[in-house]
């Protein structure tokens, strides 16, 4: 894979599906910013890890939601190495209900981690790719969010949204070099599908062409190609990593 920029910021990097992009990422040869919120031990194990193994890794706390707080972290990514070429909007929460039984909070609360957070990236990513006539951002969206589900109308909502975002500052950022892509992963064995019961992964097996779940490791690639400059005549694009779940 080849890279024409040397900075990547990740958000929610310090576990899961984040931190194996961070990984991945760091062993194409990108100085990855791991973007954390609670967790310092786990963010710091990974940095460590990283720079361990001969790559190039440093920890960046901040809620990726709070503007000003996003806004400060890229300013001093770009303050401390020159430039920020990269960015991946990771960083996301679920609060899974019945529809009756979920409140308007709920609701927000998830269009906020997950759909402003990203928002407010790809804006503020946009205000340095611009300058440097130079970018790539992907955003980590889901199947969720193309084939709705239930229990989950305000994370498919916040998913949904992301790929018509996505898509809207691909034609906005186009004419400066700046590019943007979504990725819908299906189920990948992490945290979040971990609560799950055999029983019910055994039932979604039987959907899925593949007859497994994914590991981040195949998100991670994916990610990778779309940054990459493999891939700098696709933006707009949502790319799915679902093992043929949803065609
Ligand atoms: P995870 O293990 O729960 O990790 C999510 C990470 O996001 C956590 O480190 C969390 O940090 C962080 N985060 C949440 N809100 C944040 C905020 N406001 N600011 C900064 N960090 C924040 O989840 P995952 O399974 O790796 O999922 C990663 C992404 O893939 C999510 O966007 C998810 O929706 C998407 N996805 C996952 C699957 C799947 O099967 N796992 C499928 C499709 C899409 P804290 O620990 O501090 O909260």
């Amino acid at each position: 894979m080849k890279f024409t920029g040397k900075n990547v910021l990740i958000t929610g990097a310090s576990k899961g599906i984040g931190a194996q992009i961070a990984r991945t990422l760091a062993e194409f040869g990108l100085k990855v910013w791991i973007n954390y919120r609670s967790k310092p031990e786990l963010a710091e194990a990974l940095m460590q890890e990283i720079n361990n193994n001969g790559g190039k890794a440093a920890i960046i706390c901040f809620d990726a939601s709070d503007e000003n707080a996003f806004a400060q972290a890229i300013k001093s990514i770009v303050d401390s190495d020159g430039e920020l070429s990269y960015l991946v909007n990771n960083a996301g929460i679920t609060k899974d209900k019945l529809v009756l039984r979920m409140s308007t909070q709920d609701f927000n609360d998830v269009i906020n981690a997950n759909l402003n957070s990203a928002f407010i990236g790809c804006k503020e990513a946009f205000k340095v790719m611009s300058k440097q006539r130079f970018g790539s951002v992907v955003n980590i969206s889901s199947i969720i969010g193309e084939i709705g589900n239930a229990g989950q109308v305000n994370y498919a909502a916040s998913k949904g949204a992301i790929i018509a975002m996505s898509k809207s500052f691909a034609k906005e950022a186009a004419s400066r070099n700046v590019r943007y892509n979504s990725i819908t992963p299906g189920f990948i064995a992490s945290d979040m599908t971990d609560v799950l019961s055999d029983e019910i992964k055994q039932t979604y097996y039987k959907s899925i062409p593949l007859a497994r779940f994914g590991d981040a490791k195949e998100v991670a690639n994916a990610v990778a190609f779309l940054l990459s400059d493999y891939s700098s005549y696709i933006t707009g694009e949502v790319l799915k990593v679902n093992g043929g779940l949803f065609m």
